[in-house]
């Protein structure tokens, strides 16, 4: 039985959707949690306490432990106080569930930088900024879980989403170092690719919606940030209780050697692009020296 006695866990955008299944499940199972939400519309825009109150209330109600805060995560020292929080309330952080977000949609030919800006700043930055002081505590303590909330409009991309997805895959760069610079703490990074009906996703997903709860999400972000964890450095696709990992693959690729059949040229390239392309028996590397490793074979075979 996944439980977190004695944890203590900070989700941001917890106020609603996604975000208040996942602190509603934590608390259920034991964590006290830090419910950050700013309360602001779905672009970013105004802001209240409510949506976090409500959520905090619903976990007292049912005998958890909660507190709410009201930061932006898009303020760095919002974003460090919410951190002081947790140690203040709870005395640690075990937990970090980077979930705040918006959307600010436009096709790329007429995106606006503060388009650009707002995106950026609340999911990637918002990301370094919870994370840094958390991820600090963590390595002094041995031992931490944080959670990256990515989408397939970075990972696949999506019309009219250019912010959006290069914040999504922005925050897969981010997870990726911190699962290598946490190994040795225990402290286990990973990401999610949701798909679940909030208001973020109502008009896109139609009467889909109805089956694809956010609560089916939160167990998969659950196991992620319990002790049972056993991964670090993934993506995990997660909708209607499918839960599948994605990855980056390698192909085996094609090889001139420069040294007895000349240098490459864009022609070759041309000619072989099938080979080169060829998913047939492709690589997951996990790290930078397992790329290199395959890249050494072919030279000095
Ligand atoms: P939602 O709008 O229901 O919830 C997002 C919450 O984040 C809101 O309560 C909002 O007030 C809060 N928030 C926004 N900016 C904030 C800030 N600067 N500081 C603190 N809180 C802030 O949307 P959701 O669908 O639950 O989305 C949650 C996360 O999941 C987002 O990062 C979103 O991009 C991601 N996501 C959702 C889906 C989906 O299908 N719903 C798909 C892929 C990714």
């Amino acid at each position: 039985m996944i439980d977190f006695q004695n944890r203590v866990a900070i989700v941001t955008g917890a106020g609603r959707g996604l975000g208040a299944e996942h602190a509603k499940l934590l608390a259920s199972r034991g964590a006290a949690v830090i419910v950050n939400d700013s309360g602001v519309a779905t672009d970013g825009t105004e802001g209240e306490q409510r949506p976090a109150d409500e959520v905090v209330g619903a976990i007292e109600d049912a005998g958890g432990a909660a507190v709410a805060d009201y930061g932006s995560v898009s303020d760095p020292d919002a974003a460090e106080a919410m951190v002081v929080k947790a140690v203040e309330e709870y005395g640690r952080v075990d937990i970090v569930i980077n979930n705040a977000g918006i959307l600010r949609d436009k096709a790329f030919h007429n995106l606006e930088w503060e388009n650009l800006d707002a995106v950026l700043d609340v999911h990637l930055k918002g990301a370094f900024y919870v994370t840094r002081p958390a991820f600090r505590l963590m390595r002094e303590q041995g031992y931490g879980r944080i959670i990256m909330t990515s989408s397939a409009s970075g990972l696949l991309g999506n019309f009219g989403q250019a912010n959006y997805g290069a914040a999504k895959m922005g925050l897969v760069g981010l997870m990726k170092v911190l699962a290598i610079e946490g190994a040795k703490y225990d402290i286990k990074v990973n990401a999610i690719a949701p798909v679940a009906g909030t208001r973020m996703t109502q008009e896109l997903l139609g009467p889909m919606a109805d089956r694809l709860q956010p609560a089916l999400v939160s167990p998969v972000v659950a196991y992620l940030a319990s002790e049972a964890c056993d991964v670090t450095g993934e993506v995990y696709s997660v909708a209607g209780g499918t839960v599948s990992r994605m990855f980056v693959g390698l192909t085996q690729g094609w090889f001139k050697h420069p040294d007895k059949d000349g240098a490459l040229t864009p022609e070759d390239v041309e000619e072989n692009l099938s080979a080169i392309r060829d998913e047939v028996d492709y690589l997951v590397p996990t790290t930078n020296q397992e790329e290199i490793q395959k890249i050494a074979q072919s030279l000095f075979s």
